[in-house]
C-alpha cells in the first residue's frame, strides 16, 4: 500500500534571498529535472515545471 497519491498540491511558495534560484520540484518521483532561473529585474519567478513560485526578499 502506498500513501503517495497526493497529486493536486498546492502550488507553494518559498521566500528567497537572491535572485538566482534553483528548482527540482523536491526530487523524488513528483520531482523535475533541476533548472536554474534568474528573476532578472523582477521580485518572483515561477517555476515553469512545476509552479512553484520563488518570491525574494533581501
Ligand atoms: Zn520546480
Amino acid at each position: 500500500m502506498s500513501e503517495n497519491t497526493i497529486t493536486n498540491r498546492a502550488a507553494e511558495t518559498q521566500t528567497v534571498h537572491t535572485h538566482r534560484t534553483v528548482c527540482d520540484g523536491g526530487g523524488g518521483a513528483g520531482g523535475h529535472p533541476k533548472v536554474y532561473m534568474d528573476m532578472g529585474q523582477a521580485d518572483e519567478v515561477v517555476c515553469k515545471y512545476c509552479g512553484k513560485k520563488f518570491v525574494f526578499k533581501g
